[in-house]
């Protein structure tokens, strides 16, 4: 009972780290240069992120699902603010302006979010802080 205490609470931790572009295992937060260049691994549990060839792919399905919840909320809200007289027209235009930006603005978190969900299914092994390339 314990132990799947512990486990729920480690995976929180690692969604929680994953999501808020910190490493999932160590929470080390530099892993970034500017926006959108990652660190092939962590400088300090050294994690080598890309852990298979096509690893990021998870990453794009993460930035997907999450800029669609983010505009479905977004659009009810809207809805349910302004019901009856949703007003259309430029309205419209400018939540697409502005929604247009959500996928780049969580692309890191997609990233470590995704890395956080592979660790969870696929747990590190050694080969994962290894420093020869991505095993075939
Ligand atoms: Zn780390």
């Amino acid at each position: 009972m314990d132990q799947i205490h512990q486990l729920e609470n480690k995976t929180g931790r690692l969604l929680w780290r994953g999501f808020t572009k910190a490493c999932p295992l160590c929470g080390n937060r530099k892993l970034f240069r500017r926006w959108v260049h990652m660190v092939d691994r962590c400088s300090k549990c050294g994690l080598r992120f890309e852990r298979i060839e096509g690893h990021w792919i998870g990453a794009v399905g993460m930035n997907t699902i999450f800029s669609f919840v983010v505009l479905v909320f977004g659009l009810a809200t809207f809805f349910l603010i302004t019901y009856p007289n949703v007003p259309m027209g430029s309205w419209v235009f400018i939540f697409a302006g502005v929604y247009g930006f959500v996928p780049l603005i969580f692309y890191p978190n997609s990233k470590t979010l995704w890395t956080a969900i592979d660790i969870l299914m696929r747990p590190v092994v050694e080969e994962d802080f290894q420093n020869e390339g991505i095993p075939e």
